[in-house]
């Protein structure tokens, strides 16, 4: 189980509003096959309306979403989204959490056993999530996201209820599977040093559009000492 590519990703003219609210206006943006892309920007600047947009959970008004040159639609998106809440079933095992959206196919133990092993948590198969911290629930919902084989991974601010080491360590784990798997990645985040540290790429949302979009590719965690990092994070 590797050797997943990521979806190309095509935005054009997004507009979406909630009745007289325009809240994602003509957003346009081309999404290389495995890139990972930052999204920064003030609450209520339409982060989340814009990832839901992608995952297909909310109507758009007008514009186009593509995946790999198709309209995304229900039966094609290859995403996964991950919250700031791990939204895991209490009533179900770590093993049976992470499987959760692989149905009764053949094989989905092992998959999900897989998938818990990438987040370093096979020890934990069999517990209740209720016993967890809070970092490996994010954990087990990585897990769950991998577990999918997703070509397309939506973070909407997932390590923002962490302490600042967990987060850390999130984001090493975050930034190794997406160096070993190459999933395109959108990750929303308030952090602008996380965004940095994590993306090849930060676009800056305001009031609903695109206001920087900016490559940063030479940033990754083990490299936060160096002199662009704080040029880009006073840039941002
Ligand atoms: P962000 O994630 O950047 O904080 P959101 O995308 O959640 O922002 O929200 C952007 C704006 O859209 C906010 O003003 C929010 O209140 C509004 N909004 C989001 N979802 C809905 C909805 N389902 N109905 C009405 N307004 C909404
Ligand atoms: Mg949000």
């Amino acid at each position: 189980m590797s050797g997943n590519q990521g979806v190309e990703l095509s935005i054009q003219q997004l507009e979406k509003t909630f009745g007289q609210l325009e809240v994602l206006r003509n957003i346009n943006l081309q999404i290389a096959p495995g890139e990972f892309v930052a999204i920064v920007g003030k609450s209520g600047c339409g982060k989340s309306t814009l990832l839901r947009s992608i995952a297909g959970l909310e109507a758009v008004t007008a514009g186009e979403i593509r995946q790999d040159h198709q309209l995304i639609s229900n039966s094609n998106l290859q995403a996964r989204m991950m919250f700031q809440e791990a939204r895991l079933l209490p009533w179900l095992s770590v093993l049976e959490n992470v499987g959760v959206g692989l149905s009764l196919t053949k094989g989905w133990k092992e998959r999900a056993n897989w998938a818990l092993q990438q987040v370093g948590l096979e020890d934990r198969a069999d517990e209740w999530p209720a016993v967890l911290s809070g970092g490996q629930k994010q954990r087990v919902a990585l897990a769950r996201a991998l577990a999918a084989e997703p070509k397309l991974l939506l973070l909407d601010e997932p390590l923002g209820a962490l302490d600042a080491l967990t987060r850390y360590e999130m984001q090493e784990l975050i930034d190794m599977l997406w160096q070993q798997q190459k999933f395109t990645t959108l990750l929303v985040t308030h952090d602008v040093s996380e965004a940095i540290a994590l993306a090849d790429r930060v676009v800056l949302i305001e009031e609903g559009m695109v206001k920087k979009d900016l490559a940063v590719s030479l940033a990754r965690p083990r490299n936060r000492t160096n002199p662009r990092f704080a040029e880009l994070e006073e840039e941002l």
